[in-house]
């Protein structure tokens, strides 16, 4: 075998003893959890917005943001839920590149994964700490989702990873709400059968166990755009596209229907100012069709606080590394915007 073993990895008691979650924050997750709970089961008609930088790159600006964030749902705690984006772990469509916090704990030095893992960890607590607004973040690797059970309202599994079995069982055995995103290649059926997988109980292995899950009733479906077979951004997010996966999603006779929106990755073609119109439309879409209007939640954003992308040293305060991210200013108006339209 190829294999240099680096480190051996903490364990999940290790680090949870480490660094743990303390008994106010663990209500207040708690409490979040059940507002979120419930905009999912349609006890509420509140949105749920999933939105912060497509990584989280640094902790300081990140919590800089999410301390915005925390701002900015005072103003709409009537009509829509903030959950920010903390992006730990960015799956790489070639294997190139910034793999996120828990490799590269400094995106300008090499990766160290012991040193990752507790400051995906740090940086979850601290934001929690500083807007008591607990976060979502992707399961890139089912793995090393135990490290942050505790902190986290809302995972997404991304369009990479979303065919792949192992992450459909874990999320079987995951108690908050787990959007699933339609693959790269767009194929809704693949998305529905791994929300419908993640729904169902399951027995499989799961970091040394042999584990068994009741089934998630809250994983629900993301569109996110794809690409077409000459690797061009194809939208899904237009009324044609809403009402057919709301059928297809409907016969299925899944719990809890729900879809959230992507208005960044395929959707806007990485044109990340186009995010408020996208979401603008979906809102009319929801307007015009009660059956969407009881389907779409809400919406997934890509923002920070500058405007854009950066390549990975150049050091501006805020800025993506990954993704383009909507700017503060035009993403807080476009919650404010939604807000007005619910
Ligand atoms: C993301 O949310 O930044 C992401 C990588 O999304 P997707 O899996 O849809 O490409
Ligand atoms: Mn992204």
């Amino acid at each position: 075998m190829s294999f240099q073993h680096l480190h051996k990895m903490p364990t999940v008691e290790e680090i949870l003893s480490d660094m743990p979650l303390s008994a106010d924050l663990k209500t207040a997750k708690a409490r979040r959890d059940q507002e979120i709970a419930a905009i999912f089961t349609g006890r509420s008609d509140k949105l749920i917005m999933i939105i912060g930088p497509c990584s989280a790159d640094h902790e300081d600006p990140v919590c800089d943001y999410i301390a915005r964030l925390a701002g900015l749902q005072q103003l709409v705690e009537e009509k829509i839920l903030l959950v920010p984006r903390i992006y730990t772990n960015k799956p790489r469509t070639t294997g190139e590149g910034y793999k996120g916090m828990a490799h590269q704990p400094d995106p300008g030095k090499e990766p160290d994964m012991v040193e990752g893992l507790k400051a995906i960890r740090h940086l979850h607590i601290r934001a929690l700490r500083e807007s008591h607004l607990p976060a979502a973040d992707e399961m890139l690797y089912p793995m090393n989702f135990d490290y942050l059970a505790d902190v986290l309202s809302y995972v997404a599994v991304g369009a990479r990873s979303v065919e792949n079995q192992q992450h459909r069982l874990v999320c079987s055995g995951v108690d908050i709400p787990v959007g699933m995103k339609n693959p790269t290649s767009g194929d809704l059926e693949v998305m529905l059968n791994s929300v419908q997988a993640a729904q169902m109980p399951h027995v499989f292995v799961h970091n040394g166990w042999a584990v068994e899950t009741s089934g998630n009733p809250l994983t629900h479906a993301v569109l996110r755009g794809s690409y077409n077979r000459y690797q061009q951004h194809d939208p899904n997010y237009h009324y044609e596209d809403l009402m057919g996966l709301a059928d297809a999603y409907l016969k299925r006779g899944l719990a809890n229907p729900a879809l959230i929106v992507d208005t960044n990755h395929s959707n806007s073609a990485k044109r990340c100012h186009e995010q408020p119109r996208i979401a603008w439309e979906v809102m009319e879409s929801r307007k015009y069709s009660s059956l969407l209007k009881k389907l779409i939640k809400g919406f997934m954003v890509e923002s920070y606080i500058e405007e854009g992308a950066q390549n990975i040293n150049d050091g501006i305060y805020g800025k993506s590394i990954t993704d383009p991210c909507l700017g503060w200013a035009a993403s807080e108006k476009l919650v404010l915007d939604i807000a007005a339209m619910v």
